[in-house]
């Protein structure tokens, strides 16, 4: 949930792991801090607040070490101050510990270390992980079998990074469950250790992925795995595509603008490698169903958050493109109650991060009952591609700003793709459907441009819109989803309370709701639910509500029929969903940009939720 980094090489550590965290910050951003060795021992700097914070308490002594780690954090024991932001010594105070994650089982192994004299100067649960550590140092373990050995006492999951004073050349980093990555990139005369990638790439694109359950011993001139029982592990070095370019605003005032401008090539980029038109042909060049789709009886797709939403138009997809009972469960629920699941029931799990605890959970649970598993990713090599049978991946590059846009466009892409080619396997897509449903979805991108033409509109309209505290977002079948999707983005980056529902059940509860001061946005697609959405329209403006209507171009609407009215491109209605989610996008972008509300980091909300 947090950015851990950590540098040893012949350069200064601590500007490479400010540098580092910067790059992190959309993980956890809530304290900051670091440790360095130098001449006269460990030094720590650390405060709640940012990481441009934290470096102005970087003086000279600090850059003069060659070695350190450093940690964004996103509190889960004890409150957001100085005391409690990482790093973490143990009772020696001669080594410091950073931490991703949440100690379980935190109460009773405080209570153990307290009985036998320890004292702690923080909340946190990463302190008392600290003090196990120096526990099996003064055993006599090295820091490294410390690290492997405390680990293996530590319910929930966790990355740790360690570094001692008294074994200065070297840093341990350690990880078990799956809470956040750990990836270590090797430059010429350094090496770095980071919770993701965008805190390496800058520096190198030599990496080696530490996996759960494993112990890495970095130098600078290389890494050693071990298991948590100090048997040595073989990792692989691999190399990741993206430049850091791609990580820049590119001009824009917020990453969040920019990919939501970025949609059509980054829809594009999830859809046209893998589609012909002439001759039609969907291939999935990197991908294979791991089972016979013939057999597959039903889908489930498991998710949270934004890709839940895509989720729900994803199970419409498989419903109507490949004739399979398919629905979209929330992962944190289908976790700890999945029901009868079989090797006929297919899994399909979404995550941009590929490190979502709760998706994770999920699909452990599927795999257990022996469901195959297909997982829809963003972030190449992560956690889920892993654990899954086979991965689609979105190839939208990476999406720095916390709240999800491009790859939740890309997700109802790669899910429409998927669709289409389980209908194919299982012959209910004949050779001139599936070449009308690929062309369908060639022009998506398309659509996508001509619908960010309307952003002048939405600005007037935020501009207008932004004092309302409460909006609810109402739509129906496909434009359910884009509805929650809607207020989701609403709530999470201006921090107005929004609520979306299917809007037939507008009646059976929200329309007592219904005032002026309570703008009401409808999504209305040029489907067979159209009429129906605008009678929800009609009910809630004979009330004086405020009605902010999303329509289709080509629309015979009346006149007066909402107060605002916003049209996207016509499409087919399954593409629908991916044009008209894009104003909501704007909308919520430009009235938080109206509160000046820090868009691209919200509070209290972290990028890859690697907790439960
Ligand atoms: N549980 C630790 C804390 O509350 C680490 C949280 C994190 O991953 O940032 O400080």
């Amino acid at each position: 949930m947090c950015g851990i980094v950590g540098y040893i090489g012949d350069g200064s550590a601590a500007p490479a792991i400010l540098d580092g965290l910067r790059a992190l910050e959309y993980r956890g951003y809530d304290s900051a801090g670091l440790a360095v060795l130098t001449a006269e021992g460990l030094s720590v700097r650390r405060r709640a607040g940012r990481i441009d914070d934290l470096a102005l308490l970087i003086d000279d002594e600090l850059m003069s070490s060659a070695i350190g780690i450093g940690h964004t954090r996103w509190a889960t024991h004890g409150a957001v101050t100085d005391n409690n932001a990482h790093p973490h010594a143990d009772a020696s105070g001669r080594l410091v510990i950073v931490h991703n994650g949440m100690t379980d089982n935190v109460t009773e192994l405080r209570a153990e270390l307290l009985a036998d004299g320890h004292r702690f100067a923080s909340e946190t649960d990463t302190e008392v992980i600290a003090h196990l550590i120096g526990i099996q140092r003064d055993a006599g373990a090295s820091l490294t079998d410390a690290v492997g050995r405390t680990l293996r006492r530590l319910a929930g999951a966790h990355s740790v990074l360690a570094l001692a004073a008294d074994e200065p050349d070297l840093l341990v980093g350690g990880r078990v469950g799956s809470a956040g990555g750990l990836v270590v990139g090797h430059g010429s005369s350094e090496a770095f250790l980071a919770s993701d990638l965008p805190a390496v790439v800058r520096h190198t694109r030599n990496l080696q992925v530490v996996e759960a359950g494993e112990t890495v011993t970095l130098r600078t001139d290389g890494a050693e795995f071990q298991d948590l029982n100090s048997r040595p592990r073989h990792r692989r070095l691999f190399s990741v595509p993206w430049g850091p370019m791609a990580a820049a605003k590119a001009g824009h005032r917020h990453f969040m603008h920019k990919e939501i401008h970025e949609q059509p090539e980054t829809l594009a980029d999830t859809i046209r490698p893998r589609v012909t038109l002439d001759p039609a042909e969907l291939r999935l060049h990197d991908f294979q169903l791991p089972v016979d789709a013939k057999a597959v009886d039903r889908a489930v797709i498991v998710a949270s958050g934004s890709s839940n939403f895509a989720g729900m138009v994803g199970a419409r997809y498989l419903r109507d493109l490949a004739r399979i009972p398919a629905s979209a469960e929330v992962a944190s629920e289908f976790a700890y109650a999945p029901g009868p699941l079989s090797d006929r029931t297919l899994i399909v799990a979404i995550s941009q991060s590929g490190a979502t605890a709760d998706v994770l959970l999920a699909v452990e649970r599927a795999r257990d009952a022996g469901a195959p598993v297909v997982a829809l990713v963003n972030t190449v090599g992560s956690e889920l591609t892993r654990t899954a049978d086979a991965t689609l991946n979105l190839h939208a590059g990476p999406e720095i700003s916390v709240a999800a846009t491009k790859t939740f466009v890309s997700q109802l892409g790669a899910l429409y793709l998927l669709a289409c080619h389980v209908g194919e396997q299982r012959n209910i897509l004949p050779a001139d459907q599936l070449a009308r449903r690929l062309a369908d979805i060639a022009h998506a991108p398309l659509a996508v441009a001509r619908a960010l033409e309307i952003e002048p509109q939405i600005e007037d309209l935020a501009r207008r819109f932004h004092d309302a505290v409460n909006f609810l977002y109402m739509g129906r079948g496909l434009a359910h989803a884009i509805a929650l999707e809607g207020a989701l983005k609403l709530k999470e980056i201006s921090y107005i309370h929004a609520e979306g529902f299917a809007a037939g059940e507008l009646k059976h509860g929200p329309i007592a709701l219904v005032s002026p001061d309570m703008p009401v946005v409808a999504v209305a697609l040029n489907d067979e639910l159209r009429a129906k959405t605008l009678n929800a329209v009609a009910q809630t403006r004979s009330r004086n509500g405020r009605v902010i209507l999303v329509a289709t171009e080509g629309d015979d609407l009346e006149d007066g029929i909402a107060d605002e009215v916003i049209i996207v491109p016509g499409t087919p209605s399954l593409i629908a969903p991916i044009t008209s989610v894009i104003p909501l996008q704007l909308f919520a972008y430009h009235i938080a940009v109206w509160l000046g509300v820090d868009v691209d980091q919200p509070r209290n909300l972290a990028k890859s939720v690697t907790v439960e």
